[in-house]
């Protein structure tokens, strides 16, 4: 099935001026259709419309004032890409040493790659990510945590399917943000619980999230229903002795 990303700078340019970036900042963390995001990935990724036209559309819209978290995304953006253009290939490898144990399974299991976990917040993120192109940012970083941390892969493994699959699929972007959650290239490991994917999923009208209608929620077994304290000892063995990273940007 072909996405319903239009490619092109003319689709770009469209996408840029319909993005109203009025509620950017607060629900930028949502994943699905009332989240705030511009979607603009793809065009930025592929060269269609750069950033400081991206930054220059959303100053307008909003003042400068009001633009920092949207300046600050995109600076993410080119902060991967400086570290690319510095290090080159060197991105593949760990950039530190792993604050936690990560597993090394170098093979990509068949549920995810058929998007038949059990688990419906998996199996539709990556339903989406397969037919559309795009995964919402927090949906790639809890998909990303479950391959990683519960599932003991290589994080090369899952930063391949990603790659194979977005639109805006980038080699720094992608490769870093995947060493960012495993916790080499970050101070510690990103992880997350059921409270949070039911919280950032959560319709505004049908009140539905991810959650509902999960065979694991009904059957008690689901593997992120628990406390932040709790999942930590079982994925890592030990509590850290800061805070675990949950959701931070
Ligand atoms: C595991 C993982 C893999 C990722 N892989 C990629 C990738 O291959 N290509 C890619 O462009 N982004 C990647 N990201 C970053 C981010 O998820 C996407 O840029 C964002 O979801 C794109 O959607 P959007 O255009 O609606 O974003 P918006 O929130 O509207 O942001 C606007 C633009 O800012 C940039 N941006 C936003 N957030 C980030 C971020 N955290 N890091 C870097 N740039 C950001 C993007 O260019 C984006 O188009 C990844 C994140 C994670 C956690």
């Amino acid at each position: 099935m072909p996405s319903s990303f239009v490619g092109g700078r003319r689709a770009g340019l469209k996408q840029l001026r319909v993005f109203n970036a009025q509620s950017y900042a607060t629900t930028r963390n949502a994943v699905g259709e009332h989240s705030g995001v511009s979607k603009l990935s793809p065009y930025i990724r592929h060269g269609c419309i750069t950033l400081t036209e991206a930054r220059a559309h959303v100053v307008a819209q909003l003042g400068a004032g009001h633009s920092v978290k949207w300046i600050q995304e995109l600076a993410w953006r080119q902060f991967w890409q400086l570290l690319y253009a510095r290090d080159g290939e060197k991105i593949y490898e760990n950039y530190e040493e792993a604050k936690v144990p990560l597993g090394h399974d170098s093979s990509l299991p068949r549920d995810i790659a058929d998007a038949r976990t059990g688990l419906h917040c998996m199996d539709r993120s990556l339903e989406q990510l397969y037919t559309t192109g795009y995964l919402y940012n927090h949906a790639r970083m809890w998909v990303a945590s479950y391959l990683i941390h519960h599932r003991k892969l290589d994080w090369r493994v899952g930063a391949r399917l990603f790659h194979t699959f977005l639109l805006d699929g980038d080699p720094a972007s992608n490769t870093l943000s995947w060493q960012w959650i495993a916790s080499t290239f970050s101070s510690k490991p990103y992880f997350f619980n059921r409270e949070n994917v039911e919280k950032f999923s959560r319709e505004r009208v049908s009140g539905e999230t991810l959650c509902t209608g999960c065979p694991a929620a009904k059957t008690k077994s689901c593997p992120f229903d628990a406390s932040y304290e709790a999942l930590e000892t079982r994925l890592f063995g030990t509590q850290q002795r800061r805070e675990p990273r949950r959701y931070q940007r």
